[in-house]
């Protein structure tokens, strides 16, 4: 697999405190990674400095096979771009003039682009409309706009769903899987907005104390928080039995509760089990969330 960006016992301290604390973490080339973390975990930290924004004050990051310390990470960083924290934009300006100052900024020579990266990011009707009359979502997607002018395949987002509505949020994704999809673009978001994340992020980092605490694809995370019943029994060997005979998939807990990871019809297991003299002692329906998830990894402790 193509790493877009490795990162190597990553710290950033202030003075005594450490906001990022020996940081590890992968971002495969084409991935939708979701860094996640609560208030306070590092994640702006972290993108300031791959961002360039900051200094490590020790190890190191990879970005697309240069090292941090070596001169052409500059040029390896001109395929990325970026929006931290609130997007940079000219509030006097309308949509169109912000995105011809960066072009400017970038030195690039021509404004071609400009009306594609608008239709983009579903702001082409907005004319003489000036970016500080535009809504809260309209700012971001204008955000992004500018972020993809130097035509990046790596664009970080830092919170972009932050304090949108949701309609924003849901062209906010959209437009996130519309980069990814159709124009290759990996994507690190960071958020805290979990439910969100889960709709289209192919990657997880879950971040915490300044620490990657684990590293996961979404294929792996909804295989363990795949959906179950818990089922309680006085024969669990007549359990097995009937579910085998059902061609169920199922998992024996103890000798008397088992997971059964399928859908099931109940009445029909009731009476294959009666038949075998075996009794339900209690059922019920097991859905862990991303959010469990999360929780059983950094512990419910908000102020830790
Ligand atoms: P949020 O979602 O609230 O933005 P975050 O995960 O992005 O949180 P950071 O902004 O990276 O977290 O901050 C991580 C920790 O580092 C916080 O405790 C913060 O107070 C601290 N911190 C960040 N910048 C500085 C700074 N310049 N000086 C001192 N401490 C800082």
């Amino acid at each position: 697999m193509e790493y877009v960006l490795k990162t190597d016992s990553l710290s950033k301290n202030y003075r005594h405190f450490k906001a990022l604390d020996k940081l590890t973490m992968n971002v495969p080339e084409g991935a939708i990674y979701g860094l996640v973390g609560r208030n306070g975990a590092g994640k702006t930290t972290l993108i300031r400095l791959i961002c360039g924004l900051q200094e490590p004050s020790s190890g190191s990051y990879i970005l697309y096979g240069k090292k941090n310390s070596e001169r052409d990470i500059i040029k390896v960083r001109r395929r990325m771009g970026a929006v931290v924290e609130t997007p940079a934009i000219y509030p006097d300006m309308t949509a169109r003039d912000n995105l011809k100052m960066i072009y400017r900024i970038l030195g690039l020579t021509s404004f071609d682009g400009i009306d594609d990266i608008l239709e983009l990011v579903g702001l082409s009707g907005t004319g003489k409309k000036k970016a500080g009359h535009f809504s809260f979502g309209m700012r971001q997607r204008l955000g992004i706009g500018i972020a993809l002018a130097g035509d990046p395949d790596f664009l970080i987002l830092d919170e972009p769903a932050n304090g949108l509505d949701p309609q924003g949020i849901i062209e906010i994704r959209e437009l996130i899987l519309k980069l990814n999809r159709s124009y290759q673009i990996t994507v690190l978001i960071s958020s805290h907005i979990l439910d969100e994340l889960s709709r289209f992020a192919t990657h997880y980092g879950f971040m915490d104390k300044g620490r990657i605490v684990k590293e996961i694809s979404a294929k792996e995370l909804n295989d363990s928080c795949r959906k179950c019943i818990r089922i309680e029994v006085n024969n669990i060997k007549a359990l097995a039995c009937v579910l085998d005979d059902m061609d169920i998939q199922y998992e024996i807990l103890s000798d008397a509760c088992a997971d059964i990871f399928a859908e099931v019809n109940i009445s029909k297991l009731v009476t294959s089990l009666s038949d075998k003299n075996c009794e339900i002692l209690s059922v019920k329906e097991r859905n862990e969330s991303l959010e469990g998830y999360y929780m059983s990894l950094v512990g419910g402790d908000r102020d830790a």
